[in-house]
């Protein structure tokens, strides 16, 4: 299967790497939208969060349990946003679930 972020988190593709372990990748975006934006995924290819389910999901709840630590690493104390852009309408332009965390700057709501 021909997917980027797949190839980033095996390291087949450079990028610059925030946090790894065994589950998951964080990543700098290489089109930042904040002085911090950084890609957290799933190291097992899920498309979106369509495809959430009992089996997969734990991986989901670890990235969530190691967003406060991505981000303490990065000097992010001002508070962040994560988001996640499911499907066309949403944005989603690459098909292997990913979380934005986004920091650093006043962030507008809702978003646009
Ligand atoms: P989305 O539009 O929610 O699917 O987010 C995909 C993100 O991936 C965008 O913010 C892109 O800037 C980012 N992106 C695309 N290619 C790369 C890459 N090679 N390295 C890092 N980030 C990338
Ligand atoms: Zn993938």
């Amino acid at each position: 299967m021909d997917c980027l972020f797949c190839a980033i988190a095996k390291g087949e593709i450079p990028s610059t790497k925030v946090y790894e372990d065994d589950k998951i990748f964080a990543f700098n975006d290489i089109d930042p939208q904040a002085p911090v934006h950084v890609l957290i995924i799933p190291k097992e290819h899920i498309k979106w969060a369509y495809d959430i389910n009992e089996e997969n999901s734990a991986v989901v709840a670890h990235i969530f349990e190691k967003i406060p630590e991505i981000a303490r690493s990065l000097g992010v104390n001002e508070g962040f946003r994560i988001v996640n852009n499911c499907g066309d309408q949403a944005g989603q332009s690459v098909k292997h679930l990913h979380y934005h965390l986004m920091a650093g700057r006043q962030f507008t709501w809702p978003a646009g």
